[in-house]
């Protein structure tokens, strides 16, 4: 075997996106124990910090050790339980893994289901709150990466509210590339992750628990199924003020990745981070608008940190990829399900949402359809 060294990118995708170079020196800093005293105050300003970017003061918000997924399975797992009715709002790729977790717990699955690129209905979500007034969660995708629709948070949490349902909210995509607001929206369990806007590294979820979600966590008739995922454990590490017993073993240098990444987010400030997405975003429109390009999405409930779009009748795919990937170092994603072969989805997150990569972007495309 020998070193590997990766070639220099410019991620583009769905995710990872670019990773701050502040972040990767940050990682190299000599490893420390998991339990030393300078490791844990650095554990409470990232849980302060993790507060102040989702806009919450939830005293359980820290970062689960394992990327998004693992965020998302840590909510459903402690959450629901055997014979649990939770509307699962389906519109992209991770509605149906919010659906996949609820029916593995044992859950029943109520489904609210909307095309690929559209927001969820909050009329069908109010309509399925009405029709099934035992359910006792609502699930929904803030920002589906798999389309680039944004949903509308804060009133799909006041709705189910009014039901007397929690919210269980995917914010992997969302979290510091637009508007969100935890306590505000009244959100009562959200996951995120560290790669998408948070200009760091893959392999960290952030989530948060209000008192509302944790009361069901306490009043659960039957344990956490999951050890690892189970808060009440968790939580013996990661509890402020509580002494720290051991767990498993933290991810000692990302985490000082995800640490520094939340010092950069409060130095730009959260809201002139999701400002610089949508300006970003607004220049990237124009450009592929320019070339005859047109977005999956409606305006109205476009994601600005990712822009799907059709590709160009009679242009082939993987080949304009592989020419962007090989010929300028530059990785777009491309579509899923139905949508394979028929968008790219071009991700302007973190650190990746620069002017200098749009200008970039435009010009390797405009070469590679030239081709
Ligand atoms: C990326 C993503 C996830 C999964 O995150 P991983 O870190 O890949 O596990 C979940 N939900 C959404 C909306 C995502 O974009």
């Amino acid at each position: 075997m020998k070193s590997f060294n990766p070639p220099v990118r410019t991620l583009m995708g769905p995710g990872p996106s670019d990773v701050h170079p502040r972040i990767l020196s940050a990682m190299a800093r000599p490893t420390i124990g998991h339990l030393d005293p300078a490791f844990v105050g650095m554990m409470d300003e990232t849980k302060e910090g993790l507060q102040a970017i989702f806009k919450t003061e939830n005293e359980l918000t820290m970062p689960v050790s394992a990327p998004g997924s693992a965020g998302m399975e840590t909510c459903f797992a402690n959450l629901v339980e055997p014979n649990d009715k939770v509307i699962v709002c389906i519109n992209g790729v991770f509605g149906m893994r919010m659906k996949e977790n609820i029916t593995r717990l044992g859950g029943e699955a109520i489904v609210v289901e909307d095309d690929w690129g559209n927001a969820v209905s909050v009329d069908k979500v109010e309509q399925a709150l009405k029709d099934n007034p035992e359910a006792k969660i609502l699930a929904f995708v803030h920002a589906e990466t798999s389309t680039g629709a944004q949903s509308d948070a804060k009133t799909l949490c006041k709705l189910a509210h009014q039901y007397d349902c929690i919210t269980i909210v995917d914010a992997v995509t969302s979290l510091g590339g637009t508007e969100l607001r935890v306590d505000e929206w009244e959100i009562d369990a959200i996951y995120s992750g560290t790669q998408k806007c948070l200009s760091a590294m893959p392999g960290i979820s952030p989530i948060s628990f209000s008192e509302r979600a944790l009361t069901k966590v306490k009043n659960r008739q039957s344990p956490v199924t999951s050890w690892f995922l189970d808060l009440n454990l968790v939580m013996g590490y990661w509890g402020k003020g509580a002494k720290r017993t051991y767990h498993h073993t933290a991810p000692v240098n990302t985490l000082y990745g995800l640490h520094e990444s939340l010092v950069m987010m409060l130095e730009e400030g959260v809201e002139n981070s999701w400002a610089r997405h949508q300006s970003n975003h607004e220049l990237l429109r124009d450009g592929l608008e320019a070339m005859g390009i047109n977005f999956l999405v409606n305006e109205k409930d476009r994601l600005p940190q990712l822009n799907s779009v059709f590709i160009p009748e009679g242009v082939d795919d993987a080949q304009v990829r592989a020419t962007l990937l090989n010929d300028y170092n530059l990785e777009i994603g491309a579509g899923l399900g139905a949508y394979a072969g028929k968008v790219w989805r071009i991700g302007l997150m973190g650190y990746t949402s620069r002017k200098e990569n749009i200008a970039l972007c435009l010009s390797a495309l405009k070469d590679a359809l030239g081709k």
